[in-house]
């Protein structure tokens, strides 16, 4: 593996990424408008997508083609849905080179650390990561260069993992703008599912309550600002977030099991006319929001501190 010391073998590095949608090619993208020399490949699914993504001028190859993609690979990012993680694993796996470093971009990461465990048997080259950013666009049309900028990038690298793998995966999102953290696996997973994952179920659930509603054409057309906002969310992609719910089934369901019970008590709250409960818990909740959330979710200079 190249030394992330050496500015000569960086310009020499070699970047495969798996699944160039969103996520996977605001990477690339994101690197290259950096000043990223090393070369960029991505491993396709289709001769047509191979071609937008050459055409897109992200990456300096594109294939459907594993083993031209990967076998000389440095570092090979898996950007793919949750559920496709482990057979593009076993894909990739009989061409990796000795000391190739393996990364992810995946939502939840028990389930990958899973399936690399079990594909690859070896974890010192393995960094799983996740950026928390995103939109609600999909695909290699919704990339965005600036996508990572002042955003944090979560890995969560085991005990076996080498630094050096750990050192290279942060120095590329760092040049992708981002702001990089580590955190243990299951931690990971089960803050994800309350600040990120329960939130999409209500949105999906909420506007799914509504549109099969009599009045649905009614309640959109009347809706506020505040509806939108929260709703947005709402538009994600369908296969993403089926793969996010079931790779995270116990966590997420342990948050909406929370949020069940906070929810029945603001309902009987409303029915019994407690207004001082309602008042308490409405202060409670903007004052959590007002300090907890300066701005979105870039990294201000205070909390970068
Ligand atoms: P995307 O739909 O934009 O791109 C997914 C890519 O994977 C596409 O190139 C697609 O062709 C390919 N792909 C889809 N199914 C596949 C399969 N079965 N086998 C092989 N390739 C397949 O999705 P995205 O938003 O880039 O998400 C990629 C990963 O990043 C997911 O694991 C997701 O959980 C994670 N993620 C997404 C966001 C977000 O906001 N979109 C944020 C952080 C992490």
């Amino acid at each position: 593996m190249n030394s992330p010391q050496s500015t000569d073998a960086r310009s020499k590095e070699r970047i495969a990424i798996v699944g160039l949608g969103l996520i996977g090619g605001s990477f690339a993208s994101a690197l290259k408008q950096n000043g990223y020399t090393g070369y960029i490949s991505a491993l396709v699914r289709t001769d047509a997508a191979a071609a937008k993504a050459i055409a897109s001028g992200y990456v300096d190859h594109a294939s459907t083609d594993a083993q031209s993609v990967i076998s000389n690979a440095d570092v090979v990012l898996l950007a793919v849905p949750m559920l496709a993680m482990r057979a593009q694993l076993q894909l990739v796996k009989p061409f990796l080179k000795p000391g190739c470093v393996i990364t992810d971009a995946g939502s939840v990461k028990g389930p990958f650390v899973e399936d690399a465990q079990s594909v690859l048997n070896d974890m010192a080259y393995v960094v799983p990561g996740h950026p928390i950013a995103g939109r609600e666009k999909s695909g290699i049309d919704a990339v965005d260069a600036a996508l990572y900028q002042g955003k944090r990038v979560l890995l969560t690298p085991l005990d076996s993992t080498l630094p050096i793998a750990v050192e290279l995966v942060t120095r590329l999102w760092q040049q992708c703008g981002a702001v990089v953290e580590s955190l243990a696996v299951d931690h990971h997973d089960r803050v994800l599912a309350s600040t990120s994952h329960l939130p999409h179920a209500l949105a999906f659930a909420l506007v799914d309550t509504l549109s099969s509603g009599q009045q649905h054409e009614e309640i959109f057309r009347y809706a506020a600002g505040g509806f939108g906002d929260f709703t947005r969310i709402a538009s994600g992609d369908a296969v993403m977030w089926r793969d996010i719910f079931l790779t995270n089934k116990s966590a997420v369901c342990d948050a909406l099991d929370a949020f069940n019970l906070h929810l029945a008590e603001l309902r009987d709250a409303i029915e019994s006319e407690d207004g001082d409960k309602l008042e308490a818990v409405f202060k409670r909740a903007k004052q959590s929001r007002d300090e907890h959330f300066e701005t979105t979710t870039t990294i201000t200079t205070k909390q970068k501190r």
